[in-house]
Order: C-alpha cells, then sequence, then structure tokens
C-alpha cells in the first residue's frame, strides 16, 4: 500500500524532521504542521527547496486547519508533542493539555475520513514498572499525581485509550508506537535529554553532569532506526489496532555513558554528580531501568535496530569518520 500524501504534525521536531527526510527520499510528499513549540525551523530549512514539502506553521490543535489538512493527506503521523522531561516539570499544564487536545482533533479528523495514523507514544507509559523487558501487553505501575513527571506518562496514555477507542469503534486504523531513548542529530538538551547535553558538555570540556549517581540505565535507540520502523508499521495492516515497542535493547548506565561520551570525545572533561532535587526540583522520580521487548516489532515487520551506541555517539558529535549503517542496509539488511 503507498500512501502518496503525508501529513507529519510536528514534524520540525528532532524525530519528525527525520521521518520527513526518509518520506521525501521514498518519493512521497510531505505536509508538516508545526508550531515551533519545541520544533525548530532550522531542523526543516533544508527541505523547503523540495516542491513536494509543504509546511504549516500552526499547533495541531486547531480543528478546522487540521480537520482540512487530514482530509488531503493519504496518512498522517501524529508526532507533535511536548518533550523532555525538564519541559514537562516546568510546564505540566501546557505539557497535559496539548499532548491529549491534539491527539483528540488529528484522531477525530481522521476518523472522520478514515485515514491510516500512526501516534507517537513513549515508554514513560510504562512508569515504575520492574518487569524487564516492557511487553506492551504488559501493566504499568504509575507513580502518584502529586508527581509531575508522571502527567506526561498518564496524558500519553490516554491518547493510546483513545487512539484504540477509535480502532474498536470504527475500525480506524491506529498504529500506535511507544518510543524508548530515542538519540541523533539534531536533538537538542535544551529540554533535559541526556546525549545531547554530554555529548556539548564533553565537546567544550565542560564536566559532565550525572543526576543522582548515575547507576540508572538506559537503552538508546538511534533516530535512523525508529524512522525505518515509522515508515514501515503502517504499511502492514496487520499493525493496525496494535502498540508496538521500538527501542534497543543494548542498556547502559547514565555513569558509563557519561564516561563513552568522554571517552569518544577525546574530551577532558571530568563527571559532576548532581542530585535529582537540584536539577530537577524537589519530589522527583526517575525510573532505574527501562529495556523495551521488541518481539512485536520484529514480528510485524521484521524491524532489527542496526545502529551501536559507539556509532550514535560519534554521529551526534559530528565525528563519524566511516558512514554508519545507512538506512537501506538497516531497512532491507
Ligand atoms: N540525565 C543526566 N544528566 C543530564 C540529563 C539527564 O544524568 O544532563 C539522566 C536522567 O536523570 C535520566 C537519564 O539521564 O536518568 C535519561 O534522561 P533523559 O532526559 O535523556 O530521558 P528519560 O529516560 O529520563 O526520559
Amino acid at each position: 500500500m503507498t500512501h502518496e500524501k503525508v501529513l507529519v504534525t510536528g514534524g520540525a521536531g528532532f524525530v519528525g524532521s527525520h521521518l520527513c527526510e526518509a518520506l521525501l527520499r521514498e518519493g512521497r510528499s510531505v505536509t508538516v504542521i508545526d508550531d515551533l513549540s519545541t520544533g525548530r525551523w532550522a531542523n526543516i530549512d533544508h527541505l523547503k527547496r523540495d516542491p513536494h514539502f509543504r509546511v504549516i506553521m500552526a499547533s495541531a490543535t486547531e480543528r478546522a486547519l487540521v480537520t482540512e489538512e487530514v482530509a488531503r493527506h493519504d496518512l498522517v503521523y501524529h508526532l507533535a508533542s511536548a518533550v523532555g522531561v525538564k519541559l514537562i516539570i516546568e510546564q505540566p499544564v501546557r505539557t497535559v493539555e496539548t499532548i491529549f487536545h491534539g491527539t483528540d482533533v488529528v484522531l477525530n479528523a481522521c476518523a472522520r475520513y478514515h485515514r491510516p495514523v500512526l501516534i507517537t507514544s513513549t515508554s514513560e507509559v510504562y512508569g515504575k514498572s520492574e518487569r524487564i523487558p516492557f511487553r506492551e501487553d504488559a501493566d504499568v505501575v504509575m507513580g502518584p499525581t502529586s508527581k509531575r513527571r508522571w502527567a506526561y506518562a498518564c496524558a500519553k496514555a490516554l491518547d493510546e485509550f483513545l487512539a484504540l477507542a477509535h480502532h474498536y469503534q470504527s475500525h480506524l486504523p491506529v498504529y500506535i508506537v511507544r518510543l524508548f531513548n530515542t538519540v541523533g542529530p539534531r536533538q537538542t538538551g535544551q529540554y533535559g535529554m541526556v546525549v545531547p547535553s554530554f555529548v556539548r558538555q564533553a565537546l567544550s570540556d565542560r564536566p559532565l553532569t550525572v543526576y543522582g549517581d548515575g547507576t540508572q540505565r538506559r537503552c538508546f535507540c538511534s533516530v535512523h532506526d525508529v524512522v525505518d520502523g515509522l515508515l514501515r508499521l503502517p504499511a502492514n495492516e496487520a499493525a493496525a489496532g496494535q502498540v508496538v515497542n521500538l527501542g534497543t535493547q543494548e542498556e547502559i548506565s547514565i555513569l558509563g555513558l557519561a564516561e563513552r561520551v568522554i571517552d569518544l570525545c577525546g574530551s577532558r572533561s571530568t563527571i559532576d554528580f548532581v542530585p535529582y532535587e537540584e536539577a530537577y526540583g524537589a519530589g522527583f522520580d526517575d525510573m532505574m531501568r527501562r529495556v523495551p521487548d521488541t518481539r512485536r516489532a520484529a514480528e510485524l515487520i521484521g524491524w532489527d535496530p542496526a545502529w551501536r551506541l559507539d556509532d550514535i555517539i560519534q554521529e551526534i558529535a559530528g565525528l563519524a569518520d566511516r558512514p554508519a549503517p545507512l538506512l537501506a542496509d538497516v531497512v532491507r539488511g
């Protein structure tokens, strides 16, 4: 099934801009709706000369506009969202409202015109679950509502419920992706993401800020692998109505990550341990481990992430001296 005309909300964001590039490379025409709240014009500036690329600077919560645009397209990717733990902690009202309202508007428009839609959710939805690796059908363990971090997870979980409800009630083809820590070029450390922050600190020989004791662990997945999954899921109707994890299983502690970044960047940086309260304010809850079970993505679309952490860090730092795996290798390899 080919979806020629594709609408991408949040297309000026980090993941969105890589997705737009890949869609254009495949010969599709792409319209972006983005209000540049966390996205940046610079992320898509290089695409603007492409006659098949169009940008509408607006919020995905604008119902009339979104409905009109959905009607004109064959496939919708809804990526517009508040992102980053720092932003979520600092602006909780905006987080909850924009996430849920935007998804409601997009899903309603897709239901009206019966357009397939992929929405990006998050591994935060698993909350504090300790049942590693996280399976899509496992119970989630949410923290208390007094801890603002969980507002993001709950808003995204509600998005998932709403998408699945549309699938149930009107057979709307919805594809729900839970993204794990996704990293790559163009990601900004502005909203707290650890890899771009560490790389920037290392390249300027400033201390790397490890929050807590650095024993918390994460799996970092290249945005190129993630985009490959995002491209392929809606091409398989069997994936409709399912929640699918996209992430790697290569796990590293945050202290280990700091050491790896310093080493790969040939940096003279030291490591500063910063208490969570100092980084995020009082009452912050972190999760110690977060590893995806990716069997569903493997079964549905043969997804198998190709990028290793060292290559990912080198690409972000602009140090890659050999081409990292091409998307084509990842897809068909
Ligand atoms: N972190 C850190 N230093 C930073 C930014 C983040 O030690 O400058 C930690 C953060 O507390 C978390 C991990 O790195 O344990 C990953 O943080 P990020 O915000 O990238 O993603 P999260 O997994 O929390 O969504």
